[in-house]
């Protein structure tokens, strides 16, 4: 028997990881797919007559144990995987998505889509059925289900070519980035680099068999370069290296790409019926338009661009007095590194005692409390896919989800083990949903790569970490308090650039003195976190803010022009991406261009990765983190009138409108000046 295929007989039907094999996964996902196929057909050759009940809803709700058992293997794909996980993997991805593309193709299935689309004056939809019944038509035609059998095979090259080319892009970054090392053997010219970063250039020289050291493209080796070298000439050796990455006219050069990848994108757009590619990405954002999109980093940059200023002119003024009269971009790292020591010097190490993560998890559960009214218990008659995952049965005081008062349930899976990728992340095992009248109430899971307890010290975090667990917590959060109708509308499933909101959100309270004193205790003695201390983490948040937001909206700029409607009529020919690069960028720029150099050719973000027309959102994010928590600041940091109006947008989930949700929160739109506060006073 495959446990993957019957129903959960455990414990709020949790994943029984006892009894699941590796064996399992792969017959289980074969018939999964099969039953799920047959689900679909069954919609869509319905004899009824299409209605929003016996199509729209009946795709919401299918394909229910495929989901759950695809959560499972991917999660443990990340926390806890294998070579064996990893192989199926690799057998099961090209079946799922050959899954999804038959759904996305299937002609009946959209045309009573498209009918109840078209007749929906006749149903009396509520907001969350208009959501989903516009969601589910717009995902069809944004894959091309309205054109005609000509331009969808027109659509499918262009997807072709420009994954294709989007990998090309890619490889060529990583041979570029590869191909190049430089190699010292003269331990001077590294001066002021430390022993710990030393160390990793001396292992460098001896995998190539070399003296001395060897540095190369790689971050983790040009970063530490770039921020600790006196050796001005090295600096500016590497930085010139590395900005001619994909852009020296040979076989790795990306410059034709991009005109590429920016003319098919265009292309896919407007057969679309989309004026610029940046209209049909921004279309499924809250941000909603271009337009929208430059007016907030124009007005970001306008209002920085005075602090990024007064930054640099103080880090000028330090390159003075080492004899630098013209300072360069490549000299910004290190005297950056400079000042920081000098203003804001704070040590992990010094931090560390004061966060015990057993006491930081208990402070992030009594926040959730005391915003909430959420508790979290530990509990042990659930089954884990690790010893050292932990189990938590989240409740609520009222019963506000059906007939007790369980939430949700919780795992927090700590600590880095051989089989548990880098980073840290919130995930679901099971999403949140009302089906026949029940809430089934989600299990959602925090996993995190913090150092692990011995015998004789407990796990203890650094501030970073600190943060850390916040932010994932708050996305947490999102997943826990999740109260709609339908699974893909629940929780976190909401737009690009909303999603970040409830992470960063939380992360506020840890720079809160007030918040931080009642956790921040050292292990051994009890000591409170001093309020000097306090007060370096917050100054040193802020170190070079001004500098680092306009390198920020020089990059958001730059991937929102190239996906505009200039696109259009770029000239394969005639374009210039260096000329293009730096019109584009020059009221973001704050040191001298280089005319060797240029970011496009290596921006692998918008060229390879997801985030065309998409990179602002980093920054809105952040304006939207910085105002929530003003609101908060201006009427109390727990004030539980407005946790209650917060709770509401978090439980909402993608079923309305984010600027909406969010204006029912706040009362207004988000505000530039709230982040402007925060970073510089
Ligand atoms: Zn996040």
């Amino acid at each position: 028997m495959n446990p993957l295929l019957q129903k959960f007989n455990t414990k709020y039907n949790s994943a029984p990881f006892n009894e699941i094999k590796e064996e399992h996964y792969l017959p289980a996902f074969k018939e999964l797919i099969e039953i799920s196929k047959k689900e679909i057909e069954k919609i869509a050759n319905n004899t009824e007559e299409a209605n929003f009940s016996n199509t729209i809803e009946a795709l919401a709700y299918s394909g229910e144990q495929l989901d759950v058992v695809s959560n499972i293997f991917f999660n443990l794909n990340s926390a806890e995987t294998n070579d064996e996980i990893q192989k199926i993997a690799q057998e099961v991805s090209p079946l799922l998505s050959e899954y999804s593309s038959q759904i996305s193709q299937n002609e009946e299935l959209f045309a009573r889509i498209k009918k109840v689309f078209d007749e929906q004056e006749k149903y009396t939809l509520n907001e969350e059925q208009q959501m989903l019944l516009n969601e589910t038509y717009k995902g069809f035609v944004r894959n091309g289900a309205l054109l005609n059998d000509e331009d969808k095979k027109k659509l499918e090259k262009i997807n072709m070519d420009l994954s294709l080319k989007s990998l090309q892009f890619g490889q060529n970054v990583l041979a570029e980035t590869n191909n190049y090392f430089k190699h010292i053997t003269d331990k001077k010219d590294l001066a002021g680099i430390p022993d710990a970063i030393l160390a990793q250039y001396a292992e460098e020289a001896k995998e190539r068999n070399l003296e001395g050291y060897v540095v190369t493209l790689q971050y983790p080796s040009y970063i530490p370069l770039m921020t600790y070298a006196e050796n001005r000439e090295l600096r500016k050796e590497l930085a010139l290296e590395s900005g001619k990455k994909a852009f020296k006219n040979n076989e790795f050069d990306n410059q034709n790409l991009i005109k590429e990848i920016v003319k098919l994108r265009q292309e896919k757009a407007e057969l679309l019926g989309y004026k610029s590619f940046a209209d049909y990405v921004l279309e499924e954002r809250m941000a909603k338009s271009p337009a929208k999109v430059f007016e907030f980093l124009n007005e970001l940059l306008e209002k920085a661009t005075p602090f990024a200023q007064k930054e640099i002119k103080e880090l000028k003024s330090l390159a003075k007095a080492d004899g630098i009269e013209e300072m360069q971009s490549y000299d910004h790292a290190f005297y950056a590194e400079k000042l920081r020591k000098a203003k804001y010097d704070i040590d992990d190490e010094e931090l560390k005692p004061y966060f015990q993560l057993d006491k930081v998890e208990e402070a992030v559960f009594g926040l959730a409390n005391q915003l909430f009214g959420l508790e979290f218990v530990e509990i042990n008659d659930v089954q884990k896919y690790h010893p050292e995952v932990k189990t938590y049965e989240v409740r609520s005081q009222k019963s506000e989800y059906g007939s007790n008062n369980f939430v949700a349930l919780l795992y927090a899976d700590y600590h880095p083990r051989k089989g548990k990728r880098a980073g840290a992340w919130m995930t679901s095992f099971k999403s949140q949903k009302i089906e026949n009248g029940e809430n089934i109430r989600p299990h959602i899971s925090v996993v995190c790569n913090f150092t692990k307890p011995t015998a004789e010290t407990p796990s203890l975090l650094t501030f970073q970490e600190v943060t850390t667990l916040f932010h994932e917590f708050g996305h947490a959060l999102h997943g826990i308090l999740a109260n709609t109708q339908y699974p893909n509308l629940s929780g976190t499933s909401v737009k690009w650039d909303f999603v970040e909101l409830p992470s960063q959100f939380l992360e506020n309270y840890c720079y809160e003195p007030e918040f931080l004193k009642t956790f921040a205790k050292h292990y051994q003695t009890g000591e409170v976190l001093p309020d000097e201390k306090i007060q370096k983490i917050s100054d040193s948040k802020n170190f070079m803010e001004g500098y680092q937001t306009l390198r920020q909206l020089g990059f958001g700029i730059l991937d929102m022009t190239y996906h505009s409607e200039i696109a259009k009529s770029l000239d394969v020919k005639s374009f210039d991406v260096k000329n293009f690069e730096d019109e584009t960028t020059s009221k973001t720029n704050l040191y001298p261009k280089n005319p060797e150099t240029v970011m496009s050719t290596s921006f692998s973000h918008i060229f390879q990765g997801g985030y065309s027309a998409g990179y602002y959102s980093y920054k809105w994010a952040e304006v939207l983190d910085a105002d929530a928590f003003q609101y908060f600041k201006e009427n109390g940091i727990f004030n539980p009138e407005i946790a209650a109006k917060y709770k509401v947008l978090l439980s909402s989930g993608g079923t309305k409108d984010p600027m909406e949700l969010y204006k029912n929160f706040r009362g207004s739109e988000p505000k530039v000046e709230s982040l402007l506060k925060r970073a510089f006073g």
